[in-house]
């Protein structure tokens, strides 16, 4: 649960100040349930190899992962935590559910009060059977569209949220749908301050992030590291004129590095480390230091914590 001055970790909870470097959208063990073989690309199952992601991304000032991975999406909890223990970093995991294309096969059978029962009881008595609790509260729509189940359980993680605090954030499928969501959640209640739309930059549409900065959500650029060739020049460019635009305690920088090809351990690339090294480097050219502190430190502290 989230309150101030704490954040929820799978090794327990911790104080805000002791979250420093935030990335707040990854994978580290993952594995759609899904036969399709073109899923196994998404998945990250050997705990050595994600342990040393998380080393390298801890050997150049990481402190905290908040690991993205829903019901259903083959999460492994103890595996995050014997991680957090031997790299002395924080992992923080999600409850809640995907986009449609990956909810369990039994989501549709449920009704919405089982559905949020499902999710409190992960909440309050702890997930996939450890005595892990979730920092955050994750729902998902498909590309374009929003499908009935989608809606769902827009419905059950905005009544979670707001029962606990516990802050949300979301899939926007290739960053599309994000004002919807934010209009669903608005009608629902929710405060936009503690909700976190993901994907954003994907569409690359600097008006629309701006639109979405103008309702109140946090918005997460975390598909860099995509377009190593000109530096993620693109999204760069946007992170500038966003915070031109005054858009800064809103903004999240993240990998979203839930695939192989990604990460240095598995063999791909830019690996985790990316970030805080090349990205950082090429962003200074365009904000100061403290911004990007911001960024990295202090919008993902607020936001886990609850504080607006
Ligand atoms: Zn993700």
């Amino acid at each position: 649960m989230s309150f101030w001055n704490q954040a929820v970790t799978v090794n327990g909870t911790i104080k805000t100040e002791d979250l420093g470097v935030t990335y707040i959208h990854e994978h580290l063990m993952v594995k759609p349930q899904l036969p399709d073989a073109s899923y196994e690309a998404y998945t990250l199952d050997e705990e050595d190899k994600s342990r040393a992601e998380v080393a390298a991304f801890a050997a150049v000032g990481g402190k905290t992962i908040v690991e993205m991975t829903p019901i259903h999406y083959g999460r492994n909890l103890p595996a995050l935590q014997r991680m957090a223990r031997a790299t002395r970093t924080n992992i923080i995991c999600t409850t809640g559910y995907h986009k449609e294309l990956f909810l369990p096969p039994w989501f549709s059978t449920k009704s919405e009060e089982e559905l949020y029962e499902i999710v409190m009881n992960e909440i309050v008595c702890g997930m996939d059977g450890t005595d892990v609790h979730p920092g955050v509260i994750k729902f998902g729509t498909s590309y374009g569209k929003i499908t009935d189940q989608e809606e769902r359980a827009i419905r059950v993680v905005a009544r979670a949220h707001k029962k606990t605090g516990i802050p949300i954030s979301t899939h926007c499928d290739k960053g599309t749908m994000g004002i919807e969501q934010a209009k669903r959640l608005d009608a629902l209640g929710v405060d936009l301050r503690h909700v976190l739309l993901c994907h954003i930059d994907s569409a690359l549409d600097v008006t629309y992030a701006k639109k979405l900065c103008q309702m109140g959500v946090h918005i997460c650029f975390d598909h860099v590291g995509r377009e190593l060739e000109n530096h993620d020049a693109t999204r760069v460019q946007m992170l500038a004129e966003l915070i031109d635009a005054g858009y800064l305690n809103q903004l999240h920088i993240s990998g979203d590095m839930g695939k192989k090809e990604y990460l240095l351990a598995y063999g791909g690339g830019p690996g985790l480390p990316y970030i805080l090294t090349d990205l950082k480097k090429e962003l200074l050219n365009y904000m100061d230091e403290a911004a990007f502190h911001r960024m990295m430190v202090r919008n993902p502290a607020n936001f886990l914590t609850g504080r607006v």
